[in-house]
C-alpha cells in the first residue's frame, strides 16, 4: 500500500492511496481538525476518473467540518472514498485502505457512506482502531441510517411548522428519490405520519418494493425531482439540485438526507426566490454523525447523547428557517453564516 500526499490550500492533508495487489485506488482528506479528530464515512463509487473522485472527497470532507460543527461534535471534517463499484468490494481492498487509515495515527476516524455496510467497518477495524459505525464491539453503534432517516423526519416537521404553521404531515404528499439505508426508514417513519408518498430510485426492485410496503406511487429517475408533492427528499446522492433542477421542483419544502444537495450556492438561492424552503441538508442529515460520534467519544450513555442531539439539532433548523425568513436569504446560507461562527468561536478558544 503506498500513500501520496497531494498538496492542497484548503484542507489540511490529502492522500492519495494505492494498492496495485489488491486493485485499489481512493483518497483521504482531512478538511480540519480544529474542533477535534476529522470524521467522516467511507464511500465506494464507479467514479468516471480519479479526479472525479478527489473532487468528491474533498467537498464532502469539508461539508463534515460543517456538519460536525452544526451539530456541535468535538470532531473535525473529513471523508474517504474508493474507487470502483461497491458489487465487487473485496476484503484486500478494505484491509489496504485501512492500513492508511492506521497511519494517519487517529487525525482521520472513517465509518459507513454510500457502497459501504457495517460488515465492511468490522473488516476495516482488523487493521485500525479508527473507525465507527461497528454492529459488535465496546460502544459499536451499528449503521447510522435510521437516527439520520429520524433526524431528516424532524427536519421535515420543523420545516412543516415553519410554512404552514403546524409540523403535522398527515395528508402531505412526500417524493422521495433514493431508496436507500436512509430513504427506506424515511418512508417508513413518513408513511406512519400519514403522509402519502411518491418515490424513485434507479434500481426498479426497491421502488416496486415501497408500493408493497407503502403503498407508494412511483416515478421514474427522471421525473421525481419535479413531481408535484408538498415536501421533495432528496436521498440519493449529491449535486442534484442545479439552478435548472430547481427551476422545476414543485414541491413547497425541500428536505432530504443527501449531502451536498445544492450544486452551488446559486442554486440555494433559486428554491429560495420560488419559494421554496430548503432545509440545508448537513443540519438536517446530521443524526448519523451523531449515531456514529458516540462509538468515536466512547460514550455510554448513547441513546440519551443522540436523542439530545437531534433536539438540538431540530432547534437549530428551526432557528435557521426563522432567521432566513426575516433576513430575507436562504436558509443555506443562513446555516453556513451560523457554523462560520462556531467555527471561529472554536478557532479563538483554541
Ligand atoms: P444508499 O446507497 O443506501 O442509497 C442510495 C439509494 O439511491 C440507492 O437505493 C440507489 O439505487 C438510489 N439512487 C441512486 N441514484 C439515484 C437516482 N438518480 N434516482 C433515484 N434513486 C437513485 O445510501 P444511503 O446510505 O441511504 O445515503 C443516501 C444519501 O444520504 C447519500 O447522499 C449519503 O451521503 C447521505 N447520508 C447518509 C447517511 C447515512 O446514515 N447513511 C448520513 C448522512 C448523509
Amino acid at each position: 500500500m503506498q500513500t501520496t500526499r497531494i498538496s492542497s490550500d484548503t484542507h489540511e492533508t490529502v492522500l492519495r492511496v494505492e494498492d496495485a495487489a489488491a486493485g485499489l485506488i481512493g483518497f483521504i482528506a482531512i478538511h480540519s481538525t480544529a474542533r477535534g479528530p476529522a470524521a467522516g464515512g467511507l464511500r465506494m463509487r464507479p467514479y468516471g476518473s480519479e479526479d472525479e473522485a478527489l473532487e468528491d472527497v474533498l467537498r464532502l470532507s469539508r461539508g463534515m467540518t460543517l456538519k460536525n460543527a452544526a451539530a456541535d461534535l468535538p470532531l473535525g471534517g473529513g471523508k474517504a472514498v474508493i474507487l470502483g463499484d461497491p458489487a465487487e468490494k473485496t476484503d484486500a481492498q478494505l484491509r489496504a485502505f485501512a492500513r492508511a487509515i492506521e497511519g494517519l495515527a487517529g487525525r482521520y476516524w472513517t465509518a459507513e457512506d454510500m457502497g459501504m455496510s457495517p460488515a465492511d467497518m468490522a473488516v476495516i477495524r482488523g487493521e485500525t482502531r479508527y473507525v465507527a459505525g461497528l454492529d459488535e464491539g465496546a460502544h459499536a453503534s451499528g449503521d447510522p441510517s435510521p437516527v439520520t432517516a429520524r433526524g431528516v423526519f424532524y427536519a421535515m416537521r420543523v420545516a412543516a411548522e415553519q410554512r404552514w404553521g403546524s409540523p403535522v404531515l398527515e395528508g402531505r404528499r412526500v417524493a422521495i428519490q433514493g431508496l436507500g439505508h436512509v430513504g427506506w426508514h424515511l418512508a417508513k417513519l413518513v408513511r406512519a405520519a400519514g403522509a402519502e408518498l411518491v418515490v424513485s430510485d434507479r434500481d426498479a426492485e426497491r421502488a416496486a418494493w415501497a408500493v408493497t410496503s407503502f403503498g407508494a406511487e412511483v416515478v421514474t429517475p427522471d421525473e421525481i425531482l419535479s413531481v408535484p408533492c408538498d415536501i421533495l427528499a432528496p436521498c440519493a446522492i449529491g449535486g442534484v439540485l442545479t439552478v435548472e433542477s430547481a427551476a422545476k421542483v414543485q414541491a413547497e419544502i425541500v428536505c432530504g438526507a443527501a449531502n451536498n444537495q445544492l450544486a452551488d450556492d446559486a442554486a440555494g438561492d433559486a428554491l429560495w426566490a420560488r419559494g421554496i424552503l430548503y432545509v440545508p441538508d448537513y443540519v438536517a442529515n446530521g443524526g448519523g454523525i451523531v449515531n456514529v460520534a458516540t462509538e468515536i467519544l466512547g460514550l455510554a450513555d448513547r441513546r440519551r447523547f443522540v436523542s439530545d442531539k437531534l433536539a438540538a439539532l431540530r432547534e437549530m433548523t428551526a432557528r435557521i428557517l426563522a432567521r432566513a425568513e426575516t433576513e430575507g436569504v436562504s436558509p443555506h446560507r443562513v446555516a453556513d453564516e451560523v457554523v462560520a461562527e462556531r467555527l471561529v468561536r472554536q478557532d479563538s478558544a483554541a
